[in-house]
C-alpha cells in the first residue's frame, strides 16, 4: 500500500493495530506516525516497532492519508477539534471509540470527510483481531477495500450497519476482557485442586483456543460440540450442570447486554 496511517494516541489499541500492521507487512514502519503527549510512551513505541513519532497530535493529521483516533471516546471531541483544520479533502478518519457514532463526528467538521467507524479487539496483537467495519457515504468503495486490508492484516474483520456498533462493542470489542476472566478461573479452580499456575493457565487457554477454533472450522452448531464433550454420566457433565445452577449463560448474555447499553449511552 502507498498510503500512510497515522495513530493518535499511543495506547492498548494503537499498540495492537501497529503491531499487526508491521506484522502483516502492509505498511513499512516509516508510513506508520503516532502521537501522545507522553514522551516516554512514544520512545518505547519507536524502539519496539521503529514508526515515526511526535508529541504534536496536528503533525500526525497532516501526514496521514489514513488517521485512526485512538484515544479514549471522552477525549474524541478535544482531540477532532485539536486536529480539525489539518483533515484533507482525501483524508480517511478512522473511529475506534466505542459509543461515538460516525453522524457525531461529521456534526463537528463544518466540511464533507470521511469517515470508517470500526469496533477492533486488543488480539490484533497477536492476528486475531475480531474488527466490525462500517463507513459513511463520503468513503469509496476502493477506499473502503483499503481499510478492509488494514483491518483483515491482523485478524478477521467483517462489514456491518452501524446500528449494530454497540452490539459487536458487546460481543466483541470487549469481550476479550471476559474470555481472560474465564481462563483465570479456570487456572484457579485447576491451581485449587493442585496444577502448579503456569501449567494451569497453558491448559486453560489451549483449550478455550482449541474450543475457540472447533466452532469456526467445523461450522457445527456450538451445543452440538457440547453435546459431544459431555458423555453420559461423566465428568463433563458434572461441570456444565455446575455452570447452568449458577447461570453461567444467562451472566454471559447479561454482560453482553450491559457492554452494549453502555455503549449506547456513550453515543
Ligand atoms: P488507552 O488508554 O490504552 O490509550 C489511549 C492513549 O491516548 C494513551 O496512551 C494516552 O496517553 C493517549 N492520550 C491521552 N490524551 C491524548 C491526547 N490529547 N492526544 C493524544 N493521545 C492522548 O486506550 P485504548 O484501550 O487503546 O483505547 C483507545 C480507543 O480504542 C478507545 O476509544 C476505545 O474505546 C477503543 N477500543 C479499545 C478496545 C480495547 O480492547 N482496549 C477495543 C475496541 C476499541
Amino acid at each position: 500500500m502507498e498510503k500512510t496511517i497515522g495513530f493518535i494516541g499511543a495506547g492498548n489499541m494503537a499498540k495492537a493495530m501497529i503491531g499487526g500492521i508491521l506484522q502483516a507487512k502492509i505498511l513499512p514502519p516509516e508510513k506508520v506516525f503516532l502521537s501522545n503527549p507522553h514522551k516516554e510512551k512514544l520512545e518505547a513505541m519507536k524502539k519496539e516497532f521503529g514508526v515515526q513519532i511526535t508529541l504534536d497530535n496536528k503533525e500526525v493529521a497532516q501526514r496521514a492519508d489514513i488517521l485512526v483516533l485512538s484515544v479514549k471516546p471522552y477525549l474524541y471531541s478535544k482531540v477532532i477539534q485539536e486536529i480539525k483544520d489539518e483533515i484533507q479533502q482525501y483524508t480517511i478518519l478512522v473511529n475506534i471509540a466505542a459509543g461515538v457514532s460516525i453522524e457525531s463526528i461529521e456534526q463537528t467538521f463544518a466540511k464533507k470527510v470521511k469517515v470508517v467507524r470500526v469496533m477492533p479487539n486488543t488480539p490484533a496483537q497477536v492476528g486475531e483481531a475480531m474488527s466490525c467495519v462500517c463507513v459513511n457515504k463520503e468513503v469509496t468503495k476502493e477506499e473502503l477495500q483499503e481499510v478492509m486490508d488494514i483491518f483483515h492484516s491482523f485478524g478477521e474483520a467483517e462489514v456491518i450497519d452501524e446500528n449494530l456498533m454497540d452490539v459487536a462493542t458487546g460481543v466483541s470489542g470487549s469481550s476479550p476482557a471476559y474470555v481472560y476472566l474465564f481462563i483465570e478461573a479456570l487456572a484457579d479452580g485447576a491451581v485449587l485442586e493442585g496444577m502448579p499456575r503456569e501449567k494451569a493457565y497453558k491448559l486453560a487457554a489451549q483449550a478455550v483456543l482449541g474450543s475457540a477454533k472447533m466452532v469456526l472450522e467445523s461450522k457445527e452448531h456450538p451445543a452440538k460440540l457440547k453435546d459431544q464433550v459431555c458423555s453420559s454420566g461423566g465428568t463433563t457433565i458434572e461441570a456444565v450442570a455446575c455452570l447452568e445452577k449458577n447461570y453461567f449463560r444467562s451472566t454471559v448474555i447479561q454482560a453482553v447486554q450491559t457492554a452494549t447499553q453502555k455503549s449506547k449511552e456513550m453515543g
